[in-house]
């Protein structure tokens, strides 16, 4: 569903993806780890052309991202992005928050695209919040808002990026659990996170970047039993 083949990208001078190689098959659930600065939201963005790459390909479902505007837009129809930081719209309700892109992108009627929101909304356990506004949630009841948006549009891979870091403990595990039943309902996703736990029971293979390089990918199993790589080690020596 998702191919790079030989991404590189810099930031001016600075050399922030390096050859990376990652593909990701149709219901294959990927989880990227690695230290700060490493690349790894870099990489999640190049995947939906919130950031371009200048060397290598990079496809989504068979799309190419070119750089050309129309190829971005493309991309963008099949891939639904969740950040750290919910980005709801404020000022709209949660309902409005789900049908703005169904309504305005793929020209949904709107009582069509309110009953597809409510399924959503009701997927991640909080069609009772179609009324309210983002200011009125906790932040794991506004991720599931956002993960339900982006579910609006019948997205066919997943981005995840730390989804649960700016969460208070407590709603860590109700973000978790609502994307492990994604994954269960066979979605392709792509989710960086240090949520160990999350990514031994959902992930099929786990990936360790650093300064740029994807330096191992491994099944969950061997990637914390016996991690072959000493950056690799190492980091997970300092999280586990
Ligand atoms: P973290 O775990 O802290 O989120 P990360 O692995 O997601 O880190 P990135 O955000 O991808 O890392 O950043 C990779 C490198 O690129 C870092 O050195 C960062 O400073 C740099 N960088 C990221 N975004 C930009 C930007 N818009 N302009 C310039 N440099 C950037
Ligand atoms: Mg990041």
């Amino acid at each position: 569903a998702v191919a790079l083949s030989g991404v590189n990208k810099w930031f001016g001078a600075h050399h922030v993806l390096r050859d990376v190689d990652l593909t990701v098959a149709k219901a294959e659930k990927i989880v990227i780890c690695g230290p700060s600065g490493s690349g790894k939201s870099t990489l999640i963005r190049c995947v939906n052309g919130l950031e371009a790459h200048q060397a290598g390909t990079i496809q989504v479902d068979g799309i190419a991202l070119t750089g050309v505007p129309a190829s971005v837009d493309a991309v963008r129809r099949e891939v639904g992005m969740v950040f750290q930081h919910f980005n709801l719209f404020a000022h709209l309700t949660v309902l409005e928050n789900c049908t703005l892109a169904p309504i305005h992108v793929k020209r949904m009627g709107r009582a069509a695209a309110e009953e597809l929101a409510m399924g959503y909304l009701d997927r991640v356990r909080i069609p009772q919040l179609a009324g309210k506004f983002p200011g009125q949630l906790s932040g794991g009841q506004q991720q599931r808002v956002a993960i339900a948006r982006a579910l609006c549009m019948s997205p066919k891979v997943m981005l995840f990026d730390e989804p649960t870091s700016a969460l208070d403990p407590e709603m860590v595990k109700e973000v978790l659990d609502t994307m492990a039943e994604l994954a269960r309902g066979g979605m392709t996703m792509l989710c960086v996170t240090h949520e160990m736990g999350f990514a031994r029971e959902v992930a099929d293979r786990v990936v360790f970047m650093d300064e740029g390089q994807i330096i191992e990918t491994a099944p969950p199993a061997a990637f914390f039993d016996s991690p072959r790589h000493p950056r690799t080690q190492a980091f997970l020596s300092q999280i586990l």
